[in-house]
C-alpha cells in the first residue's frame, strides 16, 4: 500500500490539534495559515528553517506567529459576544491577559495593540508584571487586574496607574492587604477599584488544578470575604468594591467543574451585592483549556468542550442566578491565558544521531571473526530456531536466560568481548522477530505489550527539554511532536526522543495518541543529504520563561514569522539565542576572566616550550569563539 499525506494525518492528527492552523499540504510539509486560516496565506515549517538557516540563524528555533494570537484575541471575544447577544445578557465581555503565561515583550505589545478594539487588558501577578503592564496599556476601556502578593510599592503603582487612566483593579488575596489599600488610598487621595479573590470549593480535576479548595494559598474564604467587606465599610471605602474573582486553575478538562465554579462564584457575587457593595465586576479566572492531544476528551491535555460552549455555560449560569436574585448582570471579566497563546509558538529542532536498537541485519559481528565456533551463542540459536506463534512468551523467558548467562561468563573471562557482541546482535535479532510476532497476536502478556518501547531507537534532537519544554518533564505534559517534512513517505521507525543535556530525564518517551499516550514515536530514517526537522507544537503557553539553565544550554533562537498583505511572509523580530558567555554569565563566571585564565595557561605553555606561539594563538580564537558562540550544536553550515 502506497503511504499518502492523509496517512501522515492519521498518524499524527494534526487535523485534531491543529485547530485550522497548522496541517499538512501536498508537498507533504506542515504549513502554518496565518490569516484567517485561509489557504493563500499557508506556508511550509520546513521552508521558514531553511530560510532561517540560509541566512545563518541555526535551529533549534522558537517560530513565533503573532497573526495566531490575533486570531485567538479576536475568537475568544467574539465568541463571548456571540453568548452575550444569544442569551439575552445585559452585560459586556472584557478579557485580560495574565502576562506569566508568556511574558514576552513582543506578546503584551500585540495584546495590547491587537486587542484594543475589544478593550482587552491584562492581569499581573508581582511588582514587574505591573511595572511592563503600566507601560504598554493605554486603552482606559480595558481592565489591568492586579492579583498577587502586594507590597506598599505594588499597591502605590497600582493606584497611581488611575491616574494615568488605567483601570487598575487591585484585588485582595490576602486577609492583611486591605488594610495596607485603604492606608495607601488614603495617603495618596486616590479611590481604589478593589475586587476579593474568593476560595472556590469546587476543585476541578486535571494537572494543574490545586488553586481550587480550601488549602489552596490564594484567596480567601468566606469569614475572611465577610471581614473585608466590615473593614471596608469601616474606612467608608465599601464602594470601592467592584469585583469578584476566583481561578480553579489551569487547563481545565471538564466542562461540569467549569459550570459548577462560576454557579457558586455568582451566590458570592450576589451576597457582596447584598451586603451593599456596588460590584459590576465578576472575573472567572483563566482555566480554559487546549486540546493537546486532539481526543476532546475530559483528559488532562484535553478539553470536553469548545469554547463556544465554554461562554454559553458561564453567561448561562451567571444570568440565572442574577435573575433569580434580582441583581444587574455584572461584566463578565475571564484571564484565560494558555487559550490565548499556546498556539502561537512552535519549537523547531533537527535530529543530530540516531541509535538503533533493531538490530542492522547487514552487519553480523559473528562474521567478520571467520570460522570461529563461538559455542556460548548454541543457546541462542536454539531459541531462535523454536520460536513460533505459541511460544513467544516462553522464548522471552529463555532468551533473557540465555543473555544473563553469557554476561556472568563474560565476567568471568569465559566469552570474549568479540563473543558478547555477537550474542547481543542475535538476542536482539531474536527481540525483533518476537516483537513481529505479538504484533499479530490479540492477548499479550505485559512482558510481550513493552517490546516496541525497549526495542525502540533513540532520536538526539537539538533541543534541551530543561529549557524549552519545562512542562514535558516536571509534569508530564504532551505537545504534540511531529516532522515537518517527508509527510508524503512512510515513516518506518519507531524512536523516543532524547535531547542533548546528557541527563536522563533529558527524554521524551510519552506522544499524543489516539486514544491512550503512544510510548513511541514514529519517524523517518533521518535523510543523508538534508537536516530532518521536529516541530513541537502548541508551546506558546508557559514554557518559554520556566525554562532552567539545565547543563548550561540557553535560550533558543526566536524568530517571528507574519502574513504580509502582499501575498508573502515576513521574518523580523530576530533575537539570538543565548551564547555560552550569555549563560556562564547567569552563573556568576565573568567570561573575561575566562579568557584571562585560558591565556595565561596558553602562555605558561608556551614558556615551557609545549606549545608554539602559533598554536597559542589557535587555542585561544577557538576558545573565544566557543564562549560567543550558540549553546546548542551546530552543525557546519557551508560557505
Ligand atoms: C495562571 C493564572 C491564569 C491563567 O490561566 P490559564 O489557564 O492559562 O488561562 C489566570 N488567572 C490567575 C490568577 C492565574 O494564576
Amino acid at each position: 500500500m502506497n503511504w499518502t499525506i492523509e496517512d501522515a494525518n492519521e498518524l499524527y492528527r494534526i487535523d485534531e490539534w491543529g485547530n485550522g492552523y497548522f496541517h499538512i499540504d501536498d508537498d507533504g510539509e506542515v504549513h502554518v495559515r496565518l490569516k484567517g486560516k485561509s489557504n493563500e496565506s499557508s506556508i511550509s515549517l520546513k521552508q521558514i528553517a531553511s530560510g532561517l538557516q540560509e541566512r545563518g540563524m541555526k535551529l533549534p528555533v522558537l517560530l513565533r506567529f503573532s497573526d495566531i494570537l490575533d486570531d485567538r484575541i479576536k475568537y475568544i471575544n467574539e465568541s463571548f459576544s456571540q453568548s452575550i447577544t444569544e442569551a439575552g445578557y445585559q452585560g459586556v465581555y472584557r478579557g485580560v491577559y495574565p502576562i506569566k503565561v508568556n511574558q514576552q515583550q513582543q506578546v503584551i505589545e500585540e495584546i495590547c495593540h491587537f486587542g484594543k478594539q475589544y478593550h482587552h487588558g491584562l492581569e499581573t501577578g508581582s511588582k514587574a508584571e505591573l511595572i511592563a503592564a503600566l507601560a504598554y496599556m493605554d486603552d482606559p476601556e480595558a481592565y489591568l487586574i492586579c492579583n498577587g502578593y502586594k507590597d506598599e510599592e505594588y499597591i502605590d503603582l497600582a493606584l497611581r496607574g488611575i491616574l494615568l487612566g488605567i483601570q487598575t483593579v487591585l484585588v485582595v488575596e490576602m486577609p492583611g492587604e486591605v488594610t495596607v489599600i485603604i492606608e495607601r488610598a488614603k495617603e495618596l487621595n486616590i479611590t481604589p477599584n478593589i475586587g476579593v479573590r474568593m476560595k472556590p470549593s469546587t476543585v476541578a480535576s486535571g494537572h494543574w488544578t490545586d488553586s481550587g479548595g480550601d488549602r489552596s494559598s490564594f484567596g480567601l474564604n468566606t469569614t475572611q470575604i465577610i471581614q473585608v467587606v466590615d473593614q471596608l465599610r469601616e474606612a467608608g471605602m465599601l464602594d470601592c468594591l467592584k469585583l469578584l474573582h476566583y481561578h480553579l486553575g489551569s487547563q481545565i478538562p471538564n466542562i461540569h467543574d467549569i459550570r459548577i465554579g462560576a454557579t457558586e462564584a455568582s451566590r458570592f457575587y450576589a451576597g457582596l451585592i447584598k451586603e451593599g457593595a456596588p460590584m459590576g465586576l465578576l472575573d472567572i479566572g483563566g482555566g480554559l483549556a487546549i486540546d493537546y492531544d486532539g481526543s476532546s476528551s475530559n483528559s488532562s491535555n484535553s478539553r470536553n468542550y469548545s469554547m463556544k460552549e465554554y461562554c454559553d455555560d458561564v453567561v448561562e449560569e451567571i444570568m440565572t442566578i442574577c435573575n433569580e436574585t434580582k441583581i444587574p448582570h455584572p461584566t463578565i471579566i475571564s484571564e484565560s491565558g494558555r487559550a490565548l497563546v499556546a498556539y502561537y509558538s512552535v519549537l523547531l529542532m533537527n535530529i543530530l544521531d540516531t541509535n538503533v536498537f533493531r538490530p542492522n541485519m547487514d552487519y553480523d559481528p559473528m562474521d567478520t571473526q571467520s570460522g570461529k565456533p563461538m559455542p556460548a551463542l548454541d543457546n541462542l540459536r536454539y531459541v531462535k530456531n523454536m520460536l513460533n506463534e505459541k511460544n513467544t512468551q516462553e522464548c522471552l523467558n529463555d532468551l533473557n536466560y540465555y543473555r544473563e548467562e553469557i554476561r556472568n561468563k563474560f565476567l568471568y573471562g569465559k566469552v570474549d568481548m568479540r563473543e558478547r557482541a555477537a550474542a547481543e546482535h542475535l538476542y536482539w535479532t531474536i527481540m525483533a522477530q518476537i516483537s513481529e510476532i505479538a504484533k499479530g497476536q490479540e492477548y499479550l502478556p505485559p512482558e510481550l505489550m513493552n517490546l516496541d518501547h525497549q526495542l525502540s531507537d533513540i532520536y538526539y534532537g537539538n533541543f534541551s527539554v530543561f529549557q524549552s519544554l519545562p512542562d514535558v518533564w516536571a509534569i508530564n505534559q504532551l505537545f504534540p511532536i511531529m516532522p515537518v517534512h517527508l509527510l508524503d513517505q512512510r515513516p518506518t521507525r519507531h524512536a523516543i526522543l532524547s535531547d542533548i543535556t546528557c541527563d536522563c530525564e533529558g527524554k521524551i518517551d510519552e506522544f499524543i495518541g489516539r486514544s491512550e499516550i503512544q510510548n513511541t514515536l514514529e519517524l523517518h530514517a533521518p535523510p543523508e543529504d538534508d537536516d530532518y526537522v521536529l516541530g513541537v507544537f502548541l508551546v506558546g503557553a508557559y514554557q518559554e520563561t520556566l525554562g532552567d539553565l539545565h547543563n548550561l544550554f540557553g535560550d533558543t533562537n526566536v524568530v517571528s514569522v507574519t502574513y504580509d498583505e502582499s501575498g508573502t511572509f515576513k521574518l523580523h523580530n530576530e533575537l539570538d539565542g543565548d551564547t555560552v558567555a550569555d549563560v556562564l554569565s547567569y552563573v556568576e563566571y565573568e567570561p573575561k576572566k575566562l579568557e584571562a585564565l585560558i591565556k595565561d595557561k596558553a602562555e605558561s605553555a608556551v614558556r615551557d616550550g609545549r606549545i608554539s606561539p602559533q598554536q597559542r594563538r589557535k587555542i585561544i580564537t577557538t576558545y573565544t569563539a566557543g564562549l560567543r558562540g550558540y549553546t546548542y550544536y551546530e552543525t557546519d553550515q557551508e560557505d
